[in-house]
């Protein structure tokens, strides 16, 4: 372990149905810290902290605590509700992640910005959620959207949730802020769901959604974050949010990309959410009117 993390508790069960241990936990984070720290640095983290694993008491931490070892990096941003700095976690080092491993945070959900502009996010992201135990159909409707990307000429990129569905990111210049991102997010999943309107909707009201696949663009807001690229999920499977080609989501297996097998996926393909990203783009042809800052 780099030098400060003293491990704990490793052989505490963390997946009951997959006998995984908090060991393997920092084990997993210690093979793929080169892939995942680019997708968190500088990033305001929340984490989903388990300390009895998956099936025990969890909890969403925002604010780093204060016995956190003094070389874990963190920005304070005021939150107005709280009426107090909410001091963030960057996780900018693999100590820092091997730390917060040990804190039991099997998953990691960062921000769409980063530091030094905290307002202007670097990405629109699409949160697919399909009905109970329908992956397909978030198949389904990620095609859809891609053959839309391609219509607008825009380049987007996917990956699983490592629970139920599929999240579609798009990287944008990093000059437009939450606002246009989220006129631009909407403005787009308006045109999927009229597209599929048996299929999709944008309806936040549950008893509204008939069965049908929520596309949510909640998540392009300031203060809100996704899990991160790679990142565990508290699935019995020990399941990973992983990056899917757009040519291979048609077949693919979300329950394949585990804590056990992702490690060894990586050291064959690498950095596979860093290749398939694409160039960062210009949201104006999403925008209805020009509000590009
Ligand atoms: P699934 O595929 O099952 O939908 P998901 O990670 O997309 O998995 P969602 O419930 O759709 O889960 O939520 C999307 C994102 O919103 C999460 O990745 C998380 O970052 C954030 N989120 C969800 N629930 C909460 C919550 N209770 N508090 C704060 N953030 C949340
Ligand atoms: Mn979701």
């Amino acid at each position: 372990m780099p030098g400060g993390v003293e491990p704990s508790n490793l052989e505490k069960i963390f997946w009951p149905d997959s006998g995984l241990t908090k060991g393997d936990l920092l084990d997993y984070f210690d093979a793929i810290a080169d892939v995942i720290l680019p997708a968190l640095r500088d990033r305001p983290l929340t984490v989903k902290r388990y300390p009895d694993g998956i099936d025990g008491f969890s909890f969403f931490q925002k604010n780093t605590p204060k016995y956190a070892p003094d070389w874990v990096k963190t920005v304070p941003l005021w939150a107005g509700s709280a009426r107090r700095d909410v001091h963030y976690t960057l996780c900018n080092s693999k100590r820092t992640l091997l730390w917060l491993a040990n804190q039991a945070a099997i998953e990691l959900h960062p921000w769409l910005s980063r530091t030094g502009r905290l307002d202007q996010p670097d990405h629109l992201v699409f949160d697919l959620d399909p009905p109970p135990g329908q992956f397909d159909v978030a198949v389904k409707v990620a095609l859809a959207m891609k053959e839309l990307l391609d219509h607008h000429r825009i380049e987007g990129v996917v990956k699983t949730s490592g629970a139920k569905g599929i999240h579609v990111y798009i990287p944008i210049q990093r000059r437009f802020d939450y606002r246009a991102a989220r006129e631009a997010a909407a403005n787009l999943a308006q045109e999927v769901e009229e597209r599929l309107p048996e299929v999709v909707t944008t309806e936040v009201r549950l008893a509204k959604r008939r069965g049908r696949l929520f596309l949510d663009i909640g998540r392009n807001a300031p203060g809100a974050h996704i899990v991160a690229p790679y990142s565990p999920r508290a699935r019995s499977a020990a399941t990973v949010s992983f990056p899917v080609a757009w040519d291979e989501l048609r077949t693919v297996r979300p329950e394949r990309f585990t804590i056990r097998t992702v490690p060894k996926i990586i050291g064959e393909r690498g950095d596979v959410w860093k290749e398939l990203m694409p160039r960062p783009q210009d949201l104006s042809a999403l925008l209805s009117r020009a509000a590009a800052s």
